[in-house]
C-alpha cells in the first residue's frame, strides 16, 4: 500500500484520558479510536494487527484440532436461565428487551450457546470435540479504561472441549496450555502459566497466562525458588509462626476511648497480630461476620470462590450499630451467635487476641479464638503480601502487577447438565460430557503487545503481527530515480508476499520517519539521493534501530529473508 492515499491519522499528542502506554500509543499511531468509554473503532492499521493477531490463535487452535464456529452475539435470556447466570452475572450483562417484550442478553461468553448445540451429541465415539469462535463479547464494565485492556466489547477467542471423562478433560486441558504457550511465544508475549481462580465460570481448576507489566490489574505471588505461581486470589503464602499471648479464664474487658483503628490499638500494645479485625458484610443478603488476623488484608475473590456468595456488599455502619450494638472500631465476634461468622484460617488455635466488645470504646483482651467465639466456618480468606514466604520452599514470594492474556478453566458438568446433555458411552449409559472453556482477548493481546513493545519514539511491533513488515521511505518523491527504484522494490517485495508499504508522502524526511517509528513498522528502506549514488540504501531494524548500508541489489532477499525470519519466530 501507498502511505499517501492510506488513513493513518497519527497525533502528535495522546488523548487526554489515555494513560497506559498501549493506550497512548495505539491512538497516537493512527491504530484506533474511541467512540465511548469502554468501545473503540478499529482503524485500517489497528485492524491488520487485530487480525494477524487472530489468525496466529486461530492457526494454532486448528493446529490442535479445533472447530471454528461463529455463534450469535445476542442470546435469549432461557439459556442463561438454565445455567443460572442470568442472575448471577449481575450488572455485567447487557441486557435488552425486543419488540414481542422477549428478554435477550449480549454474549459475556458463550457456554450456554456451545453447551446447547452439544445436546446434537450422542455418543462417546464423537467425544472428544474441541469447538471454538473469534467473536465479539460484551461487559458491562464499571470502570472501562486502559484502552483495548479493560474495555465493554472486544473480540475474544472462546474454545469449549467436550469429553467423557475426568481423564478426558484434562487431554483437552493440556493441548490448550501448550496452544496457549505457542500462541504467546509467537505474538512474543512472556506469558507465565499461573494458579487461578475460576471465579463466575465455577469448575475445579483454572490457569491464568500472566504478562508482567504496569498496565495490568491483577497480582501474582511468584515464588523463584521453586516456580510456584499464583494470582493472589488464590494464592497461600506459609504462615510464620506467632507466639499467643496469655488468655486468662475469659476475655476482660478494658476502655479504649477514641480508638478505632488497627493502629491505634497497637500503638496501645496490642500489636495487629494479636488481633481480630472483625469485618461486616452483607452476603447474598444475609448480614454475616468476617474475621481475620489484625495485619492481614481481606481477600473477597477467595471467599466468594470458597463461599459461592454471588453478592458480598459491605454492610452500613446502621445495620451494623442495630445488629452489635456498636460501630466500626469497635466490633468483635466474642458472643455472637445470631449471625454466621467465617474466620481466616490464620486466627486457627490463636488465643490471647484483642478485638471489639460491641460497646463503643471498649475492647477485649485475652480472647481465645477457638473458646470464646462461635465459628461457623473456617477458611482461607487473606491476601499474602509481597515478602512472604513461599508455602512450598520458603524463598521470598514476590507480588507483581501482570496483565491477564489468556484464561484456561476446567468447567466440569455444570453447564452440559444444565442443558440436559448427554451422550451414551461404551455400556450404553447416558453420561453427562465434562466441559473445558478457554479465551483469549484478541484485542486485549494487542494491547499486551504494545505495553511490553516500544520505546519513546514509539511501538515496536513484533514481525508476526506488524501492521507492514517494511517500510520504503523515499526521502525525495520529486527525485525521479528515487521513486523509480522505490516502486520497483515495492513490486518485488510485494510478488515476495511481503506486507510492504511505500511512504511517497510529499513531506519532511524527518516526519517520515517519525511516522514509521510511531506506528511500529519492524523494517525501513530508506531511499535518497545520496544513498543512491552509491549504489547503496540505509536499512533499519526498528527493534535494535541498526542501521546499514545494503547494495540496491541485495535489497530484497535481505528483507524477505528477514521478514521469513520474524514471521517464524517462536514457532
Ligand atoms: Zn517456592
Amino acid at each position: 500500500m501507498r502511505w499517501s492515499s492510506l488513513f493513518i491519522p497519527t497525533l502528535r499528542d495522546a488523548p487526554a484520558e489515555a494513560e497506559a502506554v498501549s493506550h497512548r500509543l495505539l491512538a497516537r499511531g493512527g491504530f484506533m479510536r474511541q467512540l465511548q468509554s469502554g468501545h473503540y473503532s478499529m482503524l485500517p492499521l489497528g485492524w491488520r494487527v487485530h487480525q494477524k493477531v487472530a489468525e496466529v490463535i486461530r492457526q494454532e487452535m486448528d493446529g490442535i484440532g479445533a472447530q471454528e464456529f461463529l455463534l450469535p452475539a445476542m442470546h435469549p435470556a432461557s439459556v442463561w436461565q438454565a445455567s443460572g447466570r442470568w442472575e448471577s452475572m449481575g450488572d455485567e450483562m447487557f441486557r435488552l428487551t425486543d419488540r414481542k417484550g422477549a428478554d435477550l442478553a449480549l454474549g459475556m461468553t458463550h457456554e450456554e450457546v456451545f453447551a446447547t448445540i452439544s445436546q446434537e451429541l450422542n455418543s462417546y465415539r464423537e467425544l472428544p470435540q474441541l469447538w471454538y469462535q473469534i467473536q465479539w463479547k460484551f461487559r458491562d464494565e464499571p470502570r472501562p479504561k486502559s484502552g483495548l485492556l479493560r474495555v465493554r466489547e472486544f473480540a475474544m477467542k472462546d474454545s469449549y472441549s467436550f469429553d467423557l471423562d475426568d481423564d478426558g478433560l484434562d487431554r483437552s486441558f493440556d493441548l490448550h496450555h501448550d496452544a496457549y504457550q505457542r500462541i504467546f511465544r509467537r505474538l512474543d508475549l512472556d506469558a507465565r502459566p499461573v494458579e487461578a481462580s475460576s471465579g463466575a465460570m465455577g469448575g475445579s481448576a483454572s490457569i491464568e497466562f500472566m504478562v508482567e507489566s504496569d498496565a495490568g490489574e491483577d497480582d501474582v505471588a511468584v515464588c523463584d525458588g521453586c516456580g510456584y505461581a499464583a494470582n493472589v486470589e488464590r494464592a497461600t503464602a506459609a504462615l510464620e509462626p506467632v507466639e499467643n499471648r496469655s488468655s486468662g479464664d475469659a476475655p476482660q474487658s478494658f476502655p479504649t476511648p477514641g480508638v478505632r483503628t488497627i493502629a491505634a490499638l497497637a500503638e496501645l500494645d496490642h500489636p495487629a497480630v494479636h488481633q481480630v479485625k472483625t469485618l461486616v458484610y452483607n452476603v447474598d443478603g444475609v448480614l454475616t461476620l468476617v474475621l481475620l488476623r489484625g495485619d492481614h488484608p481481606f481477600l473477597l475473590q477467595k471467599f466468594t470462590d470458597a463461599t459461592g456468595a454471588i453478592e458480598v456488599v459491605p454492610a452500613d455502619g446502621d445495620e451494623i450499630k442495630a445488629a452489635l450494638g456498636a460501630s466500626p472500631g469497635s466490633l468483635g465476634a466474642v458472643g455472637v451467635t445470631e449471625l454466621p461468622i467465617y474466620a481466616d484460617e490464620a486466627l486457627r488455635g490463636r488465643s490471647g487476641m484483642t478485638t471489639g466488645a460491641n460497646v463503643d470504646d471498649q475492647h477485649l483482651e485475652g480472647v481465645d479464638v477457638e473458646r470464646d467465639i462461635a465459628v461457623d466456618h473456617w477458611l482461607d480468606v487473606r491476601c499474602i503480601l509481597d515478602g512472604e514466604a513461599c508455602a512450598t520452599c520458603g524463598d521470598a514470594l514476590r507480588v507483581v502487577r501482570c496483565i491477564e492474556a489468556g484464561h484456561i478453566f476446567k468447567l466440569g458438568r455444570k453447564y452440559a447438565d444444565a442443558m440436559g446433555v448427554t451422550v451414551l458411552d461404551a455400556e450404553g449409559v447416558n453420561r453427562v460430557p465434562t466441559m473445558g472453556s478457554y479465551g483469549i482477548g484478541v484485542g486485549r493481546a494487542m494491547a499486551t503487545v504494545a505495553e511490553t513493545h516500544h520505546d519513546e519514539h514509539g511501538l515496536i511491533w513484533p514481525m508476526s503481527i506488524a501492521p507492514y513488515e517494511v517500510v520504503l521511505t523515499v526521502v525525495k518523491v520529486d527525485h525521479e530515480e528515487s521513486m523509480a527504484v522505490a516502486e520497483r522494490l515495492y513490486e518485488e517485495l510485494r510478488a515476495a508476499g511481503i506486507d510492504v508499504l511505500l511512504d511517497d508522502r510529499d513531506g519532511r524526511p524527518g516526519v517520515k520517519f517519525a511516522d514509521a517509528e510511531l506506528v511500529g513498522i519492524p523494517l525501513r528502506i530508506t531511499i535518497g539521493p545520496r544513498g543512491l549514488d552509491n549504489g547503496q540504501l540505509e536499512y533499519t531494524s526498528r527493534a535494535d534501530g541498526e542501521k546499514v548500508d545494503v547494495p540496491i541489489d541485495d535489497v530484497v532477499a535481505r528483507v524477505v529473508d528477514a521478514v521469513v525470519t520474524g514471521r517464524s519466530a517462536g514457532r
